[in-house]
């Protein structure tokens, strides 16, 4: 046998889940058919941030954490707080009595002035309703580190070809699909094409003289992004990461959208919520896909009907918030064989059952 587990998929669930599982004394190879963070792991906003989900809170204090140990000073002692941009008062407090169930976030209302004096770089118009999250690191960096980690503990990647599912599974004792949006081209019918589903970001990178202090983000974006896709629209946000300061970015269903059609639309927005926008030197566009599930949240565990197999995938729009934990999560169950290590609302178990496929509200 090759190795006691073969991961496909070399993004930040993948390297972490073969971290974790070489700590527990298994041997492990990793494949991607790129490179490491070749994916969306490496292209992103580089903002980890709560989910605004309590089912999915614990794992995600648990990542900060695990982030702080594998990045020591490159990540955040502290969070940048990220601040929701609204038009009214009634908005913004609504926001605060919505994040007001999760205490740790400590929604602040904020009136013009204030937002003003938090964030200089804002319209003098907007409100604001500021949270206790968002720590801004360099994704590729992050998933660069956790695969060196993963290195040092003995794991091989193979790097360069697509996986061949069903030669590993001949191969090596256990196989874990965490292939992103490439999950169900993977998986080829084994799970359900709508399981994994691609959530088309587009960002702008950009360059301004003075950064934002916060993560700058449109106010009713937030509950969208629970809802999923968000069609036809650009909303704002605008995000300040050590790899880039980024504009955008959109949340479209379907095909793969072009960046000529969205750059421009997210930067015509951009001025209404911060005017030093309209006079920003743009870098360039890009467009990448989060791996989105059924119900947004990640699915972990055993494929269902199928012996030796997992997934590992479906992070959406918090893979860099959750990943590490969700890897260390899907260790523990494969090292023990036992799945019910994996808590019900993350657990692949789902897949089994049709009623669990509607989005939540
Ligand atoms: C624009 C944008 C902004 C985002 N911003 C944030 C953010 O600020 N904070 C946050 O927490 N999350 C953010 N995300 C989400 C985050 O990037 C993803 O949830 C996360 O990267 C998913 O990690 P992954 O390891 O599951 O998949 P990926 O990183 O996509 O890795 C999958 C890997 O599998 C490989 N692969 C696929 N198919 C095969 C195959 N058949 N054979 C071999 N290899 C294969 C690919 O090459 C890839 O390297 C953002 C995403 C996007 C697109």
């Amino acid at each position: 046998m090759a190795s006691d587990v073969a991961i496909i998929g070399a993004g930040i669930v993948g390297c972490a889940s073969a971290y974790f599982l070489a700590q527990h004394g298994m041997s492990v190879t990793v494949l991607d058919r790129s490179g490491i963070g070749a994916g969306a792991s490496g292209r992103n906003n580089g903002l980890v941030e709560h989910t605004y989900d309590a089912l999915t809170t614990a794992l995600y204090e648990e990542n900060v954490a695990l982030l702080g140990e594998f990045l020591g000073a490159a990540m955040p002692g502290e969070p940048v707080g990220a601040m929701l941009l609204v038009e009214d008062e009634a908005t913004a407090r609504e926001l605060a009595a919505h994040y007001g169930s999760f205490p740790e976030l400590a929604p602040a209302v904020l009136d013009p002035q204030q937002a003003l004096a938090e964030e200089p770089l804002l319209a003098g118009d907007m409100w604001g309703c500021l949270l206790h999250t968002g720590y801004p690191i360099s994704p590729l960096t992050a998933t660069e580190t956790v695969a060196e980690h993963a290195r040092a503990a003995g794991v091989r990647f193979l790097l360069g070809e697509a996986a061949d599912l069903a030669a590993l599974r001949r191969t090596h004792g256990e196989v874990v699909v965490a292939a992103g949006t490439g999950t169900g081209p993977a998986l080829d019918g084994l799970i359900d094409a709508g399981a994994v589903t691609p959530l088309w970001g587009v960002i702008v990178l950009v360059e301004l003289t003075r950064h934002p202090r916060h993560a700058l983000i449109e106010g009713t974006l937030t509950r969208g992004l629970l809802a999923g896709a968000i069609d036809d629209v650009a909303p704002f946000t605008l995000l300040d990461s050590p790899s880039w300061l980024a504009v955008g970015s959109t949340l479209l269903a379907g095909e793969e959208p072009r960046g000529e059609d969205w750059g421009p639309r997210l930067l015509d927005r951009g001025p209404r919520f911060v005017p030093s926008l309209a006079q920003a030197r743009v870098r360039s566009t890009l467009v990448c896909a989060r791996p989105k599930s059924f119900d947004n949240r990640p699915l972990l565990g055993r494929v269902p009907g199928q012996e030796h197999l997992w997934i590992a995938s479906g992070h959406g729009g918090r893979g860099l918030s959750l990943g590490l934990a969700s890897g260390r999560l899907l260790a523990d169950a494969i090292s023990a064989g036992d799945e019910r290590l994996i808590p019900e609302p993350l657990s692949s178990a789902r897949l089994e059952h049709p009623g669990g496929r509607a989005d939540r509200p």
